[in-house]
């Protein structure tokens, strides 16, 4: 019944959904076509049809504006939204004529009942704003309305952030309907409107006939879209909220810290290179964050020796985090390494400045004298093999004692010594110098 009524504007959606989410609880019910109506539906249901009457005769105008003034400009305003059971969108032409009279006109309008997968208001709102950007374009090419003077209006904050934000930083469902509605509409183009003048709550929730046909809100959007537009509210939307619902979060190691592809060194042979290009990605993220406005000459700026630091420092967190995952963990569960553990005879804690693991105490067992604080590290590590691997090339093919000696004053490297040797041994220079 609610299929045979022809409403192809979408004019009656607001009641005829309502037919639609009863239509939808039957099947959640799993009720065949020849069951008897549960009694919880049945009532609603007789009340729906008992009011398909009156939507029968009610005439729609043709025309879209009732004053015969040549029309000064036309915009289309749009406005979505979302309930739990059903979600939808209107689309309004307002016209200001040359007498000064502005009229506005419902165009077109749909509403879709809601997925039965669980999803989120605000994701239902997002989904709301999705079909209107779709409206807004089809009414703007049938009608051969320009669509940079149209607007979108939602009263969900959520999805205006969302909305402003690069797709890529959002979950997948929002990032592809935030990606589609970018590319169909601009940033610019979407308002917030107080939930109360939102005619596209109807279409949401659903309402009886008699309330739709009398419905100014439903037929001519909020009263002031017949304003001149200075007279419009201006609703401020706030600034983004510290923890946005739908945004991709990245684990960081420190809280400030920006992410580098975790495999990124395997394709590395020189520690100088890849501190090198850490140094230049952490600067690109840094400014992509900080929204600088985008400066050609950024990359003509050399590394200062603090960004060369602070890359540094960041592979060596990173080589912790590969190798001593455990001991990370333990730390933040304040409890003590087991003595079986390689570091077990070492004090750890973890640095809150830099984020890096130390190690103090009982250093002499483990033949290091003066340091009272050293960075924990193994060989395992990609990157550490490089570094230490680098330091030999850095300080000039050192004798082993004295390369020793100056990595162990900042690092414990279990194994060291011989990993020293190995490279000595194949190093070509070392080969000649000793010759
Ligand atoms: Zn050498």
């Amino acid at each position: 019944m609610a299929a045979q009524v022809f409403d192809v504007l979408g004019f009656f959606s607001p009641y005829v959904i309502r037919a639609k989410i009863l239509m939808k609880r039957l099947w959640i019910a799993q009720c065949q076509w020849d069951d008897k109506l549960p009694a919880t539906i049945f009532p609603v249901w007789r009340d729906w049809t008992s009011q398909l009457s009156f939507i029968t005769p009610h005439p729609v105008h043709r025309k879209y504006s009732d004053s015969d003034s040549p029309i000064m400009s036309s915009s289309l305003q749009g406005f979505s939204d979302a309930s739990k059971a059903a979600y939808g969108a209107a689309v309004y032409l307002r016209r200001v004529h040359e007498d000064d009279k502005i009229t506005v006109s419902l165009v077109y309008a749909k509403a879709k009942v809601c997925p039965l997968k669980t999803r989120t208001i605000g994701q239902l709102e997002l989904q709301a704003a999705y079909l209107l950007a779709d409206l807004l374009v089809y009414v703007a090419k049938t009608l051969s309305l320009p669509l940079d003077s149209a607007k979108a209006w939602t009263d969900s904050t959520i999805v205006l952030h969302w909305i402003r934000r690069p797709p890529c930083t959002l979950k997948e469902f929002e990032a592809n309907r935030v990606a589609h509605i970018q590319e169909a509409l601009q940033d610019c183009f979407w308002r917030h409107v107080a939930s109360a003048y939102n005619p596209a709550d109807q279409a949401s929730r659903g309402v009886s006939a008699l309330e739709l046909l009398n419905s100014d809100l439903w037929w001519h959007g909020p009263p002031w879209l017949a304003r001149p537009e200075d007279e419009w509210p201006h609703l401020v939307v706030g600034p983004l909220p510290r923890e946005l619902p739908g945004v991709r979060t990245v684990t960081l190691a420190a809280d400030v810290e920006p992410v580098v592809p975790f495999t990124l060194w395997t394709d590395y042979s020189c520690y100088n290179r890849l501190k090198r290009t850490v140094a230049w990605l952490r600067k690109w993220i840094h400014n992509f964050r900080h929204r600088k406005a985008p400066d050609k000459k950024w990359t003509d700026v050399p590394l200062s020796c603090k960004e060369l630091s602070a890359a540094h420092i960041f592979l060596l967190r990173k080589a912790q985090e590969e190798t001593f995952p455990e001991v990370f963990q333990l730390i933040a569960k304040k409890k003590p390494l087991p003595a079986s553990h390689k570091l077990g005879g070492m004090i750890i804690h973890l640095d809150e400045q830099d984020g890096l693991l130390k190690a103090t105490g009982r250093l002499r067992q483990h033949s290091l004298t003066t340091p009272k604080v050293v960075i924990p590290l193994t060989l395992d590590s990609h990157i550490v093999g490089l570094m230490v691997h680098t330091a030999h090339k850095d300080y000039a093919h050192p004798g082993l004692a004295a390369l020793l000696s100056l990595l162990a004053h900042r690092y414990f490297i279990p194994g060291l010594k011989n990993r020293l040797k190995k490279v000595s041994r194949k190093c070509v220079t070392c080969s000649i110098l000793a010759t």
